[in-house]
């Protein structure tokens, strides 16, 4: 029995190995770097605070709201997202728990700034998908698992707000199963519901948690049990409610499938967990769940050849560029995922763009506490790296290759519009604001050739209305945004000649971007398609290249 059981860890040894190339070293396996996906009012700001509070990182919970405030009066953009409820800024923030480093990257939450939340996906490794008990899968949930789907992310999945009424166990399994084509597998049963809901049965574990109504940061009390059938849970679970889970437990074993770690890593099953974040309950288990199956850090798709994390030397990937996080210093943070090796502060990397060095001296790594100087970071991490504009999003370093990341998407225009400064006296800060924001991806900008002011590329409304905001509460400038005579926008490029006598010929229609590219403004398909039976040598593309 021993030799069979050895024989089996090793088959399993050697399968891990196969699809890992090579077991990593111990601090790259101890990371976990992920999101969490939700509708807005799920539960994602109060579950957060509690991961915090489990990881050591604050004291009370209630902090990061708390903090959320005293950031906003610093840092005035994010007065859009307290007037309408929704996070603009995504942020990373690290912390310990049971051995292992949390990496949280938040996503943000409006379907307005999907190109934000697409690109932050790109820098996690797993994500958790908060849903709320009694409204099941919203739309927005349905949007953001979608994205998580294209990369096949695994996906851990909390239903919150069980101790308010919320739907049949088995029907929030139903429906995610049927709307978002995933199988679900129960890691806990809830036992009772709204103001009978006491706690859950851990499948995975065999263990009865208990929810602590009287303190809502407390953990759960943990009690082993030995199977469904043993009397110590008569001890603490009403008859009534005890009957009911048996015959649930024992109806789902028949009905659902059973956990399969291979099928979660692979994105094609996602494990449930029933909780009550602001109650504390159920966190424990989930943060137990991530540590124990969650994907360690994953290889990052790159040109010309992929990046293992445990490569020796360092490279890492901008997944984000913020400004202004600290208006006293305009500077910026490029958001860095490492995808190898391990960082020490002070270390010269080569940023492949412009083939230039750049000795990374002040790296901010985001304990949940507060911006710390990071003394160093390991693959899987996320580091922050003031700079004046340097970084953009999805440049990479490297200790020299010239690897280039991929995957990182870029995104098509959809709406156009031409924005105008309230003083026109103030032109020139116009242009720097916008400048800024097209650096961060916040926006596309085009500066027409004939015609004076600006247009704005973005994909989704809200977005300018963000921007006019920003650039009111960053620049004290009013601004007007104002419908553009353009529908859309198509970068130009191909031999030199042939776009120089292109752009001679179209004046009227070309803009230049923020790095001076050119790009071929139309609100008539028939023009494009006409270009490109006329020049066939040159290509119109709706997207750039992340460069
Ligand atoms: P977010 O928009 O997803 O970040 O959601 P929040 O964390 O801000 O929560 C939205 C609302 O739901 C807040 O009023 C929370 O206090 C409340 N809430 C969060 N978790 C629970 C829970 O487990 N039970 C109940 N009854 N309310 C909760």
């Amino acid at each position: 029995v021993i030799a069979r059981a050895t024989r089996a860890g090793y088959m399993r040894l050697m399968l891990d190995r196969a699809s890992n190339s090579s077991p990593l070293p111990p601090e790259i396996a101890r990371r976990r770097t992920f999101a969490i996906i939700s509708h807005p009012d799920a539960g994602k700001t109060t579950l957060t605070e509690k991961f915090l509070l489990y990881g050591g990182a604050i004291q009370m919970a209630g902090q990061v709201r708390a903090k959320g405030e005293a950031r906003r009066t610093r840092s005035d953009f994010m007065q859009m997202e307290k007037d309408r409820g929704i996070s603009v800024s995504a942020s990373a923030m690290s912390f310990d728990f049971d051995g292992h480093r949390f990496n949280l990257v938040d996503t943000p939450g409006h379907s307005d700034f999907s190109e934000d939340t697409y690109r932050t996906l790109t820098a996690v490794d797993a994500a958790i998908m908060v849903i709320d008990g009694a409204k099941g899968v919203e739309s927005q949930t349905q949007k953001l698992f979608e994205v998580c789907r294209m990369r096949d992310l695994p996906i851990l999945t909390f239903c919150n707000k069980m101790d308010r009424e919320s739907r049949e166990t088995f029907e929030i399994i139903d429906e995610i199963q049927e709307n978002l084509a995933i199988d679900v597998t129960p890691a806990s049963w809830p036992i009772g519901v709204g103001r009978d809901f006491i706690g859950s049965y851990d499948i995975l574990n065999d263990r009865l948690e208990l929810m602590e109504r009287g303190d809502r940061n407390k953990r759960a009390e943990s009690i082993k049990i030995k199977g469904l059938d043993d009397p110590k849970l008569a001890e603490h679970v009403p008859a009534h409610l005890l009957e009911q889970l048996r015959e649930e437990v024992e109806m789902a074993r028949e009905l659902l499938p059973t956990f399969d770690r291979q099928a979660f890593l692979d994105g094609t099953m996602t494990p449930i967990w029933f909780g009550s974040a602001i109650n504390s309950f159920g966190v424990k288990d989930l943060m137990d769940g991530i540590a124990k199956f969650g994907p360690e850090p994953q290889p990052q798709s790159a040109s010309p050849r992929h990046v293992s994390p445990d490569e020796t030397t360092v490279a890492g990937f901008v997944f984000k560029v913020q400004a202004n996080m600290d208006p006293k210093h305009r500077d910026r943070v490029a958001f860095v995922r490492l995808a190898s090796g391990h960082f020490k502060r002070g270390m010269k990397l080569t940023h492949v763009r412009s083939k230039k060095p750049m000795a990374i001296s002040n790296p901010v790594l985001f304990l949940a506490s507060d911006r710390e100087l990071a003394e160093e970071a390991w693959a899987g991490d996320i580091i922050g790296i003031p700079n004046h504009g340097q970084l953009r999003i999805g440049d990479t370093l490297t200790e020299g290759e010239a690897i280039k990341v991929t995957g990182i998407p870029s995104f098509a225009p959809e709406l156009l519009q031409n924005v105008r400064a309230g003083d026109p006296m103030k032109a020139k800060h116009l242009e720097k604001a916008l400048m800024q924001f097209a650096e961060e991806g916040a926006a596309k900008v085009f500066k027409p050739m004939l015609a004076s002011g600006f247009i704005v590329g973005v994909v989704g409304q809200l977005q300018f209305e963000v921007l006019a905001s920003r650039i009111e509460l960053e620049y004290g400038l009013p601004v007007r945004f104002e419908p553009s005579q353009f529908t859309s926008a198509r970068w130009v490029t191909g031999p030199k000649d042939k776009v120089d006598a292109f752009v001679n010929a179209n004046k009227g229609h070309m803009a230049a971007d923020n790095d001076g590219d050119m790009v071929y403004l139309t609100r008539l398909q028939w023009d494009i398609d006409r270009i490109e039976r006329d020049y066939p040598d040159l290509k119109l593309s709706a997207t750039k290249e992340m460069m």
